[in-house]
């Protein structure tokens, strides 16, 4: 799919962007210093990266296209350990100076790190969507679960997107991808995204691949009945709107790019 245009995010253009909503929202100043940081530490550890290319047979995909089926499993994503332990500690430098929330649990866990007493495998435990490890290891470093999560998988986000930029290369892109989950990993959007050219693509929760999708649909009950189909926006800022579906209840955020010299998603 737009693969190749999607993935043109050069550290210039992530500044750039910040830089263009630091000026329309100062509040937001002192979180999105840390998420330019981040991503530029993510962007930046892309190039650390070493992982081996997850090979699907030919067999397994026919079937996988047939049934419409993600082509992985959460827990079979490929992670570089290495790069994703120098990445959270590189996360935690930049946390110690946001907050003091952010602050204290990089703290403890910058500590934990150079005690060894950080499981390196919880990076790949958290694949799975069994907390169990991920609970017992925050008890342990004394981190608010949610916390840890977040550092946690921003360390090893790199290799997940990697991977599904490599994984998409088995996708067949013969119009919109017709599920609600994400085609590489099975997992629900995060977002979704209306360009100019009235095309529409959602992007996954997890492995961040964008796939083009139906416009009027709901990607969490596929429910394609424009009538139950709603979306709201606030005055002030009419290309960011929440589309909500009335059969399932549930909503999705959409940045509507039209016209926007910097979208932000
Ligand atoms: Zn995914
Ligand atoms: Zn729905």
């Amino acid at each position: 799919m737009e693969t190749e245009e999607k993935d043109i995010v050069t550290v210039d253009e992530i500044r750039e962007a910040v830089a263009a909503i630091k000026a329309e929202r100062p509040a937001y100043t002192e979180l999105l210093d840390f998420f330019e940081k981040l991503f530029l530490a993510q962007e930046g550890a892309k190039g650390r990266v070493q992982l081996e290319p997850i090979q699907i047979s030919e067999e397994l995909l026919l079937i996988k296209r047939k049934e419409s089926l993600p082509l992985i499993n959460r827990g079979d994503f490929a992670i570089d350990i290495k790069a994703s332990e120098t990445l959270i500690r590189e996360i935690c430098r930049l946390a110690m100076v946001t907050n003091e929330l952010l602050a204290e649990a990089s703290n403890k866990l910058a500590e934990a790190l150079d005690r060894g007493m950080l499981e390196v495998a919880l990076f790949s435990k958290i694949l799975s969507e069994d907390e169990t490890d991920l609970e017992k290891a925050a008890q342990e470093l004394k981190i608010d679960k949610k916390i840890l999560a977040f550092f946690v998988y921003s360390s090893i986000r790199p290799s997940l997107c990697l991977c599904a930029e490599q994984l998409a290369t088995y996708l067949d892109n013969d119009g919109p991808w017709k599920r609600g989950y994400c085609p590489i990993c099975g997992s629900p959007p995060a977002l979704s995204i209306l360009r100019d050219d009235g095309e529409r693509s959602l992007v996954c929760s997890f492995c961040g691949h964008e796939w083009h999708a139906q416009r009027i649909f709901c990607p969490f009950c596929e429910n394609k009945d424009y009538k139950t189909l709603h979306y709201f926006f606030s005055e002030e800022e009419k290309g960011y709107r929440v589309d909500v579906c009335d059969a399932c209840k549930k909503y999705l955020k959409t940045v509507d790019t039209t016209g926007m010299k910097h979208p932000i998603y």
